[in-house]
């Protein structure tokens, strides 16, 4: 029995790995749940798995969950605070974490599984966006086994030749393609996009998302954070990855050889292939997902993505050929602007013109050394956002306000 911890439990990615768990009863054992603060969620799973341990980062929210359970699940020990999270991904008795923490509350964790050498199940992409080569070093002395979650990365280890290590360049690969839908506003004018709602914008059309996923969907922003993941994972120079869009969402990502070969992967899109391919691996278990019929289909449409429309993908691009900390930045100032998006204090062109004017402020944002390194940029690069919003208001002369109204 494989025993794996879920971080991230009471989330999207947590709830899926929980589906694709109970439908392999006799090849795994949970042994540990985390979240946050959903206590009545973690508590139905904790009622139904009965895990060896359960934690929430957030003190008065795991209080809360004792007090709900009593006794009743005497078989779980109940954490709490931010280290419970790091102290179960490294537990004994965990031989796979799933790090799908959302944000950068997720980094220590996910540092702490591979320093643990754990095979990690990696969800979490901002642990590789913000401190790429401190995960990646984790992964080399830990000994871990790194398997990608994310499901364009996970279509393209799939289509990795069986030889390729993590973190490595493969051997004969060219480049990569990175799929991308392409957002509910592929086809929409500037002046279209600059009227979006976060409303429209967070109805995607292929998957189901939380807000914030769904406007860096839409805005391309994930597909470069994506890209800047791809590089850390695969050992890619970011010019040898390649954005292509495909509005169906069928080929998660292909491969491109020396020999001219080009190995794809395809799927319903449902998280739940990658979660049962990085949880089986090498296996291949059962996942519950929808099987592809390629007659229904139809059609795979590819086309290149609008980087003048769509400009957090070039500025995604531009960090990565950067590296050290300015991917960090480009993460932080991003966040600082989808949240004002959400709030109708920025519409959805000025998400760019923020992240930008951020970025132009930390041009020269050194090397990552630590973790506070890391951190401290992040920090600056917030407030610097804050700040540019702030004025943003003040030179329209008002006080923030919903401009999609
Ligand atoms: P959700 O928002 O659905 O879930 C987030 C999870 O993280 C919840 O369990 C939440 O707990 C927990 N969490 C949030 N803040 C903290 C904190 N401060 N400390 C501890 N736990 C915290 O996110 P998703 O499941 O959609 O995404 C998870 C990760 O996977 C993200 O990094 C995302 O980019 C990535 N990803 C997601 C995909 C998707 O299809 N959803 C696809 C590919 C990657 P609580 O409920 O208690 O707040």
């Amino acid at each position: 029995m494989i025993g794996v911890v879920v971080l991230g439990s009471t989330g999207s990615v947590g709830e899926n790995t929980l589906d694709v768990l109970a439908r392999n009863p006799d090849r795994f054992r949970l042994v540990a749940l985390g979240a946050n603060r959903s206590v009545a969620k973690l508590a139905q799973q904790i009622r139904q798995w009965r895990p060896a341990y359960a934690a929430l980062a957030d003190v008065n929210a795991a209080r809360e969950l004792q007090q709900l359970l009593g006794n009743s699940v005497p078989e779980t020990r109940l954490l709490a605070g931010a280290d419970a999270l790091s102290e179960i991904a490294a537990l004994p008795e965990a031989d796979s974490v799933m790090a799908a923490i959302v944000g950068a509350a997720g980094l220590r964790s996910t540092l702490a599984a591979a320093r643990a050498g754990k095979r990690l199940l990696l969800a979490n992409k901002e642990s590789l966006v913000m401190s790429g080569p401190l995960l990646m070093d984790a992964v080399r002395v830990g000994g871990a086994t790194l398997l990608p979650i994310d499901s364009e990365h996970n279509a393209i280890f799939q289509c990795l030749p069986p030889q390729a290590r993590v973190g490595e360049a493969p051997p004969g690969v060219r480049r990569v393609l990175l799929t991308a839908s392409g957002g509910p506003f592929r086809e929409a004018s500037r002046d279209a996009l600059a009227a979006v709602t976060p409303e429209a914008a967070c109805a995607h059309p292929n998957w189901v998302m939380v807000r914030k996923i769904s406007v860096d969907s839409a805005t391309l922003m994930n597909k470069g954070l994506e890209l800047i993941e791809a590089c850390f994972l695969f050992g890619l120079r970011p010019e040898q990855v390649e954005i292509v869009v495909h509005p169906q969402s069928i080929v998660h990502s292909l491969v491109e050889y020396t020999d001219g070969s080009l190995l794809a992967q395809l799927g319903s899109p449902d998280m739940r292939t990658p979660i049962a391919h990085a949880l089986g691996w090498p296996d291949r278990i059962a996942s519950g997902v929808e099987f592809l019929d390629l007659i229904r289909t139809g059609r795979l449409d590819f086309q290149a993505p609008d980087s003048d429309r769509f400009r957090c993908l070039a500025l995604a691009q531009a960090a990565a050929r950067a590296g050290g900390l300015q991917p960090v930045v480009l993460n932080a100032a991003n966040e600082v602007a989808v949240q004002a998006f959400l709030e109708r204090r920025l519409n959805f062109l000025e998400i760019a013109a923020v992240i930008e004017a951020v970025i132009t402020k930390t041009t020269g944002a050194g090397a990552i050394g630590s973790l506070d390194d890391v951190l401290a940029a992040d920090g600056e690069a917030r407030r610097l956002a804050h700040e540019r919003l702030n004025g943003h208001h003040a030179a329209r002369g008002q006080a923030p306000r919903g401009v999609h109204a």
